[in-house]
């Protein structure tokens, strides 16, 4: 009992956290490939930061949901190891902290010689799932939000800089095709993986871009 409690608390402290890393791991390449879809099919050239912030606004629709839920999940891990894991260890005569056997600290004092726990203060104290939820309700929304901004926010900053260095690139070859030709168009694909726009540039009305 002793050991399984332990093991779950540590379990609950460490999923939180490869949660999150999983969350970001999986939704920043979704942010970069919807962010980049959504600049290619506006068809414009050149940064735009109201576009920008648009596009992103968009796609923070898309994380929110997965932010949310990874937060609440991270919610209900700390409910375990900060309330269910010390009320068992109380119930089964354990220190809450360290899981020191409580009977042995009856004779000197409530508070834990091993880790300094006040075990007095957990008597007769019941978790409450659904009281503890709502009073963090709050802070997880705010977090979840903070988060799926977060991670629109890199996706798209990479989205956008892979668009941005493409143009440039584009800019350099029309500069060689207008020195070296005399015809009245040049035009290609986007790069990777904005295949489907295309960047054109026709002489005398300079470049633009078509989905
Ligand atoms: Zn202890």
């Amino acid at each position: 009992m002793t050991l399984l409690l332990s093991l779950v608390s540590r379990c609950a402290r460490a999923s939180g956290s490869l949660l999150i890393a999983a969350l970001a791991v999986a939704s920043v390449p979704v942010a970069f490939f919807v962010y980049s879809a959504f600049r290619t099919s506006l068809e414009y050239c050149g940064f735009s930061i109201v576009r920008s912030l648009l596009i992103l606004s968009v796609i923070s629709i898309f994380t929110l949901p997965g932010a949310f839920i990874a937060i609440e999940v991270i919610g209900q891990l700390r409910w375990v190891r900060d309330e269910w894991v010390p009320f068992m260890r109380s119930r089964n005569a354990l220190c809450v902290g360290c899981s020191y056997p409580v009977d042995a600290l009856r004779v000197e004092s409530a508070t834990c010689p091993e880790c300094g726990e006040s075990n007095g203060a957990w008597i007769g104290v019941v978790p409450s799932n659904s009281k503890w939820v709502k009073a963090r309700r709050k802070r997880w929304v705010f977090l979840s939000v903070l988060l799926s901004l977060g991670i629109s926010a890199i996706g798209g900053f990479a989205g956008e800089a892979n668009v941005l260095i493409d143009e440039a690139r584009f800019r350099h070859e029309v500069e060689v095709f207008h020195a070296s030709s005399d015809a009245r168009m040049y035009a290609r694909s986007r790069a990777w993986p904005n295949e489907t726009g295309s960047l054109v540039y026709l002489r005398g009305r300079g470049i633009h871009a078509t989905d």
